[in-house]
């Protein structure tokens, strides 16, 4: 059966579910970036320092802090059996795909939707909720979405 595509403005609802097993999103060419609070869950965690932590795994700039990157995967905390650190994982990773570049954009949603095969598929998600969800991305790194 082919593959329905929504659109997230004139129909008002995304279809999404999460693929068991899937890793693309964490496979994508890209930065993850933390809140300070992201950060000080993955440290405890791991059980390291919040210190330690950022000192192995972040690179801070004057506005934002992201995973540095291994040589040879997007991410020092993907592994084969898929996120390492799941239950605390980052906010931009929690909320996936409802970012608002995602949500807002039908072209975006759709061009996303090739590499996650979770779009498309599933439960329906409400506009509103996909919106809500994505509000927490803002919060979460004013900086990147300064403006929106
Ligand atoms: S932190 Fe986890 S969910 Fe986020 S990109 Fe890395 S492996 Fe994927
Ligand atoms: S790419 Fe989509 S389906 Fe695959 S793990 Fe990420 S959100 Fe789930």
């Amino acid at each position: 059966m082919p593959r329905l595509k929504t659109n997230p403005i004139k129909t008002g609802a995304l279809q999404f579910s999460c693929v068991p097993g899937c890793i693309n999103c964490c496979d994508q060419k890209g930065y993850v970036y933390l809140t300070e609070k992201d950060m000080a869950n993955a440290a405890k965690f791991v059980g390291m320092t919040v210190q330690a932590f950022e000192s192995k795994y972040v690179y801070r700039t004057k506005h934002l802090l992201r995973l540095r990157k291994p040589q040879k995967s997007q991410c020092h905390f993907l592994l084969q059996g898929g996120c390492s650190i799941h239950p605390v994982k980052p906010v931009q990773c929690r909320t996936f795909p409802f970012w608002p570049e995602l949500v807002k954009s039908r072209k975006e949603w759709t061009l996303a939707g090739r590499y996650c095969p979770g779009i498309g598929t599933g439960e329906l998600v409400q506009i509103g909720t996909a919106i809500e969800i994505a509000s927490e991305m803002e919060t979460a790194y004013p900086t990147i979405y300064e403006g929106w």
